[in-house]
């Protein structure tokens, strides 16, 4: 079996949190893998199998007192009930893995355009609190690790899930070498939305036109001004319209245009992407599944119509 994809996927396959019967659907993890490997999207050759963070990477971001909670499960009730997910050693495993993976894509995209982890997406994290099912917030791991090889200066962030980053608002709150840009529904979780960079926020039951109308020209304007060395892509599937956890009206197909037109935003402008999944509460788990899969064509697409944006730097 020869690799079919022209950027590497990153799985694990203990990115499952454990959680049991639980909105969030702890299995996608593996369903995504499983599709597209059933698919023919991708072979076993097309995939990095990524290392936990180190504690040193997820100390950049986090204070020393949440990650001993965490490693040692002396969590208190009220941060368990901030979490909304029953804590357990896989979850922690779990989310170690999801920051690991995170770096490895970020990597990989700094050679090859893309990079796709098939977990992460954490937004909801604070340095010294977990919220909204984020224990670590990954994404801010995998900055300040670039940052610290001297892979990169900026980064931007393109949030894309239905509920605000509040997490990567806050963590980058004063931070001039990252650009948080966050596109969700107003009346929605989380309560208390730190500002982002651009907070696009979005009425009930926007639809694709009028979000793609606020997403597109956003994009485009800040990769402009601010021309970041890298994208990290925050693919929420949770704008689709049978969320059960969302309110905006996006079709299956307005997700995944939204998904190609920035790639391609990015690629014209050489900037390499890493894309990481966040949140997808569909009733049918299978259409979240399919959403996230359809981000990885949509990389494909753009990868394979820009081959000669070269992003890789020496
Ligand atoms: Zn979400």
């Amino acid at each position: 079996m020869t690799a079919l994809l022209p950027f590497k996927l990153v799985y694990h396959e203990r990115y499952d949190l454990n959680l049991g019967p639980h909105v969030f659907p702890s299995q996608k993890f593996r369903l995504i893998f499983e599709l597209l490997l059933h698919e023919g999207i991708a072979t076993q050759k097309d995939f990095l199998r990524p290392d936990p963070a180190s504690d040193e990477d997820i100390l950049r971001v986090h204070t020393p007192e949440w990650v001993h909670k965490l490693k040692t499960g002396t969590l208190t009730a009220s941060e368990v009930m901030l979490l909304e997910v029953p804590y357990s050693p896989e979850l922690v495993e779990a989310v170690w893995l999801a920051a690991g993976g995170t770096i490895l894509a970020a990597q990989s995209a700094l050679r090859t355009g893309f990079g796709s982890n098939l977990s992460g997406g954490f937004h909801h994290a604070y340095p010294e609190h977990g919220e909204g099912f984020c224990a670590i917030h990954d994404v801010a791991v995998a900055i300040r690790k670039l940052q610290a090889e001297g892979s990169i200066k900026k980064a931007i962030v393109v949030d894309t899930d239905v509920h605000h980053g509040n997490g990567t608002a806050a963590i980058f709150r004063d931070d001039l070498t990252v650009f948080t840009l966050s596109i969700h529904q107003e009346n929605n979780y989380p309560a208390h939305k730190p500002a982002s960079s651009l907070d696009l926020n979005m009425y009930d039951r926007a639809d694709d036109e009028e979000y793609l109308g606020a997403l597109i020209p956003a994009v485009q304007q800040a990769l402009d001004t601010f021309q970041p060395e890298i994208l990290f892509y925050v693919g929420g599937a949770d704008p689709y319209c049978e969320d059960q956890l969302g309110g905006l009206s996006l079709t299956k197909d307005g997700l995944k245009r939204r998904d190609r037109q920035v790639f391609e935003e990015a690629r014209k402008r050489r900037i390499p992407v890493a894309t990481v999944l966040a949140g997808g509460y569909a009733r049918r788990v299978e259409d979240t599944v399919r959403i996230h899969v359809n981000t990885i064509l949509a990389a494909r697409e753009v990868a394979l119509a820009f081959p000669s944006a070269s992003v890789a730097r020496s």
